[in-house]
């Protein structure tokens, strides 16, 4: 993309009636089942299609979704509920959750039907404690990203859905109506640095998390949280922007997932010295076993309970100066593996992770790599209804980007539920909103000096540093 930030035309203006920004897993379907409501939709997306954002995150073995089978009763269906809202510590919208937990079952059987390979024993998805769960539940675990891939791939080739990729959307058009703040469409550039515009009577918003801002983070690079800049600009609100997760990834020799269930084997973890110190960290009210005991039930970091010990204890070392050049702490493989059978009798699905991971990282010759939390996914975002719409009429937005069905923490799990469950929902709204109105006009002009000044303030941040 050209680094000039000025132009003086658009280079070129499509008609549609549906915008979908983002193409990830809430992009896609909102974009599928808004073609499967006969209006005409395009997706743009800042990556490659089935390429970007969290969805399809190469450095990731794959993702799970939390449910509750359809033979299980209103009990359960109580206690998730109520659960989400504790581990929400007040900041969820019950409404959203609520509709989140009775959705789920249907899109996961939806995919399942698209031919994603879920985990499997005797016919049954796995049950485990997902991060912050009380209960055991069904987890639909997807772990061969290749096959997530190729199933929504095929999903968006067998319609009449219009890709346009390496496009970074900049603004979101909007005017004035009868009924109030209206949609008209939106401008972005091109892969070949041309600035384009795209006039459309319902806009969907799927443009995913801004975990990139953080030096340490666990997500592909078009993650800068676009999407709350983009819809702050049109007038919509943000809640809840303070909650983002962070888990243990590593750092190096190279970024990639890892798997919260190595905390089990905190003997490993050594400062740059290589000096074991977890333990000189501990408060005496609390005994190590039983901080690592609670630490090991969550992958994200939280202030709540008192598995927050084991991360202060890594961040303190760090800050004392005692932490790798890239402010990490290390893990001792060797110690790892004499501990790796217990771990994988533990957890299940720890050893599929381990030989995920051999295949690809070269390990060190002292088999020492370096970890720390790192951001990866924003719990927080765009305030919407249970129509998936923002204050502006015809914007919607869905995924990890929009707020609501989250709240302080996130059990896990529910993210990609979330963009499965209102990714459908927004897809339907905005398809219903688009067949009862009509274009209307884009002074183009105006956008122009707009789209200008708002991207003399980007590049003045480039220049910044910022
Ligand atoms: C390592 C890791 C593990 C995870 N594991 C789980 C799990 O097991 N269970 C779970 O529930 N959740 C998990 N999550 C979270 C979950 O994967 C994400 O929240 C989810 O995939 C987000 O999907 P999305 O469609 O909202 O956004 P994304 O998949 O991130 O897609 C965003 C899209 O927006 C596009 N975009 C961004 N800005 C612009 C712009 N300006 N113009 C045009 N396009 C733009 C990007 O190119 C991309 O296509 C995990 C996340 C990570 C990083």
């Amino acid at each position: 993309m050209k680094k000039d930030f000025y132009f003086n035309e658009f280079s070129e203006s499509l008609k549609t009636d549906v915008v979908v920004i983002g193409a990830g897993a809430a992009g896609i379907r909102a974009a599928i089942e808004a073609s499967d409501n006969a209006v005409n939709v395009i997706i743009l997306s800042k990556g490659r299609l089935i390429n970007s954002g969290s969805t399809f995150y190469k450095l990731c073995q794959g993702w799970g979704i939390q449910l509750i089978s359809k033979e299980e009763g209103r009990n359960t269906y109580d206690n998730f509920f109520k659960e989400i809202l504790e581990v929400g510590e007040g900041m969820v919208l019950p409404e959203l959750a609520e509709i989140l937990i009775t959705e789920v079952p249907r899109r996961v059987h939806e995919l399942e039907k698209w031919g994603i390979n879920f985990h499997k024993t005797n016919g049954h998805f796995l049950k485990f404690l997902c991060c912050f769960a009380d209960i055991e539940r069904e987890v639909a675990g997807a772990l061969d990203m290749e096959n997530i891939q190729n199933c929504f791939r095929n999903e968006v080739a067998k319609r009449n859905i219009k890709v346009i990729d390496n496009f970074k959307v900049v603004k979101i058009i909007t005017g004035r109506s009868l009924e109030g703040k209206r949609v008209r469409g939106i401008a972005g550039i091109d892969k070949d640095g041309n600035l384009m515009i795209v006039e459309s009577k319902a806009v969907i918003l799927a443009t995913g998390g801004g975990s990139i801002i953080f030096n340490h983070n666990m997500n592909s690079p078009e993650l800068t949280g676009d999407g709350y800049t983009l819809a702050l600009d049109a007038g919509a609100c943000l809640i809840n922007m303070e909650y983002i997760q962070f888990i243990y990834g590593i750092i190096a020799p190279k970024k990639i997932h890892l798997n919260d269930k190595v905390i089990e084997s905190y003997s490993s973890i050594l400062n740059a010295r290589k000096e074991r110190f977890i333990e000189k960290y501990i408060p005496k009210d609390f005994s190590i076993n039983e901080i690592i005991k609670e630490r090991v039930r969550h992958g994200p970091f939280t202030s709540r309970l008192i598995s927050k010990y084991f991360d202060f204890a890594i961040y303190s070392e760090i800050m004392k100066g005692n932490g790798t050049d890239s402010d990490s702490v290390y893990l001792d493989l060797r110690n790892l593996k004499n501990e790796i059978k217990k771990i994988k009798k533990k957890y299940p699905t720890f050893g599929d992770w381990f030989s995920w991971l051999q295949k690809r990282l070269t390990f060190s010759e002292e088999d020492l790599i370096e970890i720390s939390l790192c951001a990866h996914a924003n719990n927080g975002g765009i305030l919407v209804n249970g129509k998936t719409m923002t204050e502006i009429i015809g914007l919607f937005a869905c995924g990890e980007v929009m707020a609501g069905p989250h709240g302080a923490d996130r059990e896990g799990g529910n993210m990609m539920a979330s963009t499965l469950v209102f990714g459908k929902i927004a897809g339907e709204n905005a398809a219903n909103l688009s067949k009862t109105s009509s274009h209307i006009k884009v002074n183009k002009d105006i956008v122009l000096k707009e789209v200008n000044s708002l991207l003399v303030t980007e590049k003045e941040a480039i220049y910044c540093g910022c």
